[in-house]
């Protein structure tokens, strides 16, 4: 497809805002990147408004390379454009990162014969090489990144907002991340305690949070101090992950503790913090691997109880000033390493739709939808669906504060709400057979949560 007609699948399959998008953020979706497909300038800005009457922006994608001076052209001219009419300025910069491992001998780690190898574990094509000998890869990538962040700022043009989807590159310590390591002579040299995972893995995202930081948040924020900026997966946390990446596997060797065959993994908690981000990009898909974690009865409690946990997790540890944009996908998201299993129910859209309130209801601010062009036809809906209809919310989405975390461990109803002042915004959805009334503590009292199925509630709270 090209890109004005996954442009035109979008427009086709959602409607103009019923309510004013306000202090919210544009929504986000995968598919509306790309370079201005409109030669004319009165067409582009018609295309601009059609998505804004959506509540929906453009993303200019930065490029690298040979690309680079067409990419910067196309990116510009929809920055002026979106300033222009007042709209919000956002990047994709998932190309200038990369690659800090570009798979050179000076970037290897190196064993006791001086011999030169990589951690090849997670991907064939991507060889993770040694987080001691990847600084001189910084000016590098830094530049890739200065070079559109200075042209912007020479031509007086903001950026609002920027991402990154930066994954297998720099230190990893999943998979063979460890084992490899042990063996580089100037690993173990740089980390005494190499032995022990936890110290072993501060050294090692500490790394990695310093080449966000120094290569793309410091560069870009320190130009555009008002910038959102963050990157897919990075988020404040509870020191642990309850997901895992399509090239990450669960390897029983390294730390890790069950909830039922859940493996969840110990995470270093200051990596947000490390890396400057501006916003939170937590990540809530339906992980095939997800569904064989849990024994629950209902199948879409299978996928709710894991996504709701990964929102909370984000939800109570990321400051309120911090916007939290998950990334989001409904369809079953398999990797190729993994065999297709018929037992395996793929969550329905209803379910999917109710965790995405819930999303809001415990802190998330907006969605970014991920997904390949030929699902955006069925993704779209849904998400920008509730995400529209949320606005009518907007003073409790925007000031509220959320009333609880809990992520009930059997099924039944899930509660989520936003207090403000005298009263709450709250949702409760009910999984599996369902007993008598639910309560929630609100300020040391016990409030009522009647059922509203598919709906949310303004319940005023009892005065003292
Ligand atoms: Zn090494």
């Amino acid at each position: 497809m090209t890109r004005r007609q996954l442009i035109d699948v979008v427009l086709r399959e959602t409607r103009p805002l019923k309510y004013p998008r306000g202090r919210r953020l544009p929504l986000y979706v995968w598919a509306l990147r790309g370079a201005p497909p409109e030669a004319d300038d009165a067409a582009l800005e018609g295309l601009l408004r059609e998505l804004d009457a959506r509540g929906m922006a453009l993303l200019a994608p930065w490029a690298t390379g040979k690309r680079r001076d067409k990419a910067l052209a196309a990116a510009l001219r929809l920055a002026r454009a979106q300033k222009k009419l007042g709209l919000s300025v956002g990047v994709d910069a998932i190309r200038p990162l990369y690659a800090f491992f570009n798979g050179t001998p000076e970037t290897a780690h190196i064993d006791a014969q001086g011999n030169r190898f990589f951690d090849e574990s997670f991907h064939s094509k991507r060889r993770i090489g040694c987080p001691f000998a990847v600084q001189g890869r910084f000016p590098i990538i830094r530049e890739q990144v200065e070079f559109f962040a200075d042209a912007y700022r020479k031509a007086g043009l903001p950026i609002d907002f920027i991402f990154s989807d930066w994954e297998i590159d720099g230190p990893i310590e999943w998979n063979a991340g460890w084992e490899t390591a042990k063996r580089c002579v100037r690993c173990r040299k740089q980390i005494p305690d190499i032995d022990d995972f936890r110290s072993f893995q501060a050294t090692f995202r500490r790394i990695r949070a310093q080449m966000q930081r120094e290569c793309f948040a410091r560069p870009i924020l320190d130009r555009f101090p008002g910038a959102l900026a963050g990157n897919y997966g990075v988020y404040p946390n509870d020191g642990w992950r309850y997901w895992y990446d399509w090239f990450e596997d669960f390897n029983p060797a390294l730390p890790h503790r069950f909830d039922q065959k859940e493996p969840e993994r110990p995470w270093w908690r200051p990596e947000f913090r490390e890396t400057n981000y501006t916003f939170a990009m937590p990540v809530l898909y339906t992980w095939y691997r997800t569904f064989d974690w849990y024994t629950f009865k209902d199948p879409d409690y299978h996928w709710f109880y894991n996504m709701l946990k990964i929102a909370s997790n984000a939800g109570a540890h990321t400051p309120a000033d911090v916007p939290i944009i998950p990334f989001v996908h409904h369809t079953l998201t398999r990797s190729a390493r993994e065999p297709e299993q018929p037992h395996v129910k793929p969550m329905s859209e209803r379910a999917y739709r109710e965790l995405l309130w819930h999303a809001l209801l415990r802190g998330h601010d907006d969605f970014f939808l991920w997904c390949p062009n030929d699902q955006v036809a069925h993704e779209i809906k849904p998400v920008h669906e509730v995400w529209a209809a949320s606005l009518q919310y907007n003073d409790f989405i925007l000031e509220g504060v959320p009333v609880t975390f809990a992520v009930p461990r059997t099924e039944g109803p899930v509660v989520s709400g936003l207090r403000l002042g005298n009263r709450i915004l709250v949702r409760r959805t009910d999984f599996g057979p369902v007993a008598g009334p639910v309560f929630i503590k609100v300020g040391g009292k016990k409030v009522p949560i009647p059922p509203h199925p598919g709906q949310c509630s303004v319940i005023e709270l009892p005065q003292p």
